[in-house]
């Protein structure tokens, strides 16, 4: 017997995590959609015993709409209503018209699971689908769903798929990567098995949803197996449940790709650079490994914008970070950190290397022809700030940034276009005490 299904039709958001844990202890399949038409599709095929509506997805006027769909279509579905600000005299409306509970967004995991719980009670199912796992012996559709409900990330959902398509159809190696149409989110390819098996009959299976390539799986099977051996019915629940369950796993990975990044220049955001900054400073300092920060400006980039315009500046803000992406090496870290203002993270780089990286970019800068659309006149220039974990007075992370910026005023103080470093620190653990020499 298949496991039973919950649709979700909401907004994608942090509401999905919350409802996967919630719903995880009930074995239940999971559906998510942002859309109303394909929500609707979905609970006709799909036939779910609850759909969470969240009462802010766009096209659903009022949730009990949903209610005449179930009603005309006899489906065995209970609704439930997500609301961010649940009003208690609309939701004793909606009760009174047949809706089964409101819980408020976002969710308790708790309060759902209590609501699933009474309707699983209801349908008085739940007792059969316990019995029914209990005796499932033999690999099914209901192992599928079990095993993929379990993750929210695309690696270990690939890893899963792996397994799980192992032990459902006897293949000896299985290898699963994601599709060409997932920019966002780096290439993954995860192999299971034997890498010894003979190859001999190959089966690949890909995994769209809404017209997206999510992912492909191989599978390799033992000599003497042949297509005709292939359980069909199970090959399709597995292409079905992996494109489901990869879908909601690519959303996540990617809204994570897309708030980790400043949107206008690709680059890490400030938000990204401090916990970066955090975690290299103290494993540095641990291992007693160098450390370096640069911070750079762009000089008079006011002028530029107030003579050629904003969209002139953006094509610079956009030029310049693909120059900084160019010199970095892997490992380091560059992100903007303010509107024309940059910061390089440069583990296991002392300062003299540093300093080093500061002047490839200064030449890189001087040599990089700008974008065809900005006035040839434009020669931006930077003015850059170095320091070090080496300085002893450069206890926090806060240190290495606030010393950093001094350099870099420094710099644009003795005229721009220029490179400073805090060679020396000496003194109280006071800013205002400490001398300090810049080079
Ligand atoms: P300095 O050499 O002292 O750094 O001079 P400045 O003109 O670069 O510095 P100031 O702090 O006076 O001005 C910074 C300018 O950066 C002002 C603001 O319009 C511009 N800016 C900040 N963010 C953006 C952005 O996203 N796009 C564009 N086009 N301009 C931006
Ligand atoms: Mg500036
Ligand atoms: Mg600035």
């Amino acid at each position: 017997m298949p496991p039973l299904k919950v649709l979700i039709m909401d907004n994608y958001g942090p509401d999905f995590n919350r409802v996967a844990r919630a719903l995880r202890p009930f074995g239940l399949a999971l559906m998510w959609t942002e859309s109303l038409k394909d929500g609707l599709n979905l609970m006709a095929q799909a036939k779910p015993i609850m759909v969470l509506a969240g009462q802010n997805l766009p096209e659903l006027k009022d949730p009990t709409d949903l209610l005449r769909v179930i009603q005309a279509k006899r489906l065995p579905t209970q609704l439930v209503v997500m609301s961010p600000e649940p009003n208690f005299d609309q939701a004793m409306d909606w009760v009174a018209e047949g809706v089964f509970s409101v819980i408020s967004s976002p969710i308790n995991v708790e309060r759902l699971r209590k609501v699933t719980q009474k309707i699983l009670d209801n349908l008085s199912l739940y007792e059969s689908l316990v019995e029914t796992k209990a005796k499932n012996d033999k690999p099914s559709e209901l192992l599928i769903y079990k095993t993929l409900s379990g993750h929210t990330e695309v690696k270990p959902m690939l890893e899963t798929i792996c397994e799980t398509a192992m032990t459902l159809t006897g293949a000896g190696r299985a290898q699963a990567w994601t599709g060409a149409d997932l920019d966002q989110i780096s290439p993954i390819n995860v192999f299971k098995g034997s890498e010894k098996i003979e190859g001999g009959f190959e089966k690949t299976l890909d995994f769209h949803w809404m017209g997206r390539h999510l992912a492909s799986l191989k599978m390799v099977f033992p000599m003497g197996v042949t297509q005709d051996d292939m359980d069909k019915d199970i090959l399709e629940e597995l292409a079905f449940a992996g494109s489901l369950f990869l879908s909601h796993a690519v959303k996540l990975d990617e809204a994570l790709v897309l708030a980790s990044k400043d949107p206008l220049t690709g680059l890490s955001n400030r938000r990204v650079f401090l916990e970066t900054l955090n975690r290299d400073f103290f494993q540095s300092k641990r291992h007693s490994s160098p450390l370096t920060l640069l911070t750079l400006d762009l000089d008079h980039f006011k002028d530029v914008n107030d003579t050629y315009g904003h969209q002139t500046g953006d094509e610079i803000l956009k030029w310049l970070s693909t120059v900084i992406a160019g010199v970095v090496r892997l490992g380091d870290l560059a992100a903007r950190t303010g509107g024309e203002e940059f910061s390089i993270l440069l583990p296991r780089t002392n300062l003299e290397q540093g300093l080093s990286l500061a002047k490839r970019l200064k030449e890189a800068l001087s040599e990089t022809p700008l974008p065809e659309n900005c006035p040839p006149m434009i020669r931006p220039t930077i003015s850059q700030g170095l320091a070090s974990l080496e300085h002893f007075l450069v206890k926090e992370p806060q240190d290495l940034i606030y010393w950093s910026d001094q350099a870099m005023y420094l710099a644009k103080r003795e005229g721009r276009d220029t490179i400073k470093q805090v060679t020396e620190l000496s003194g109280n653990k006071h800013y205002q005490d400490v001398q300090y020499v810049f080079q």
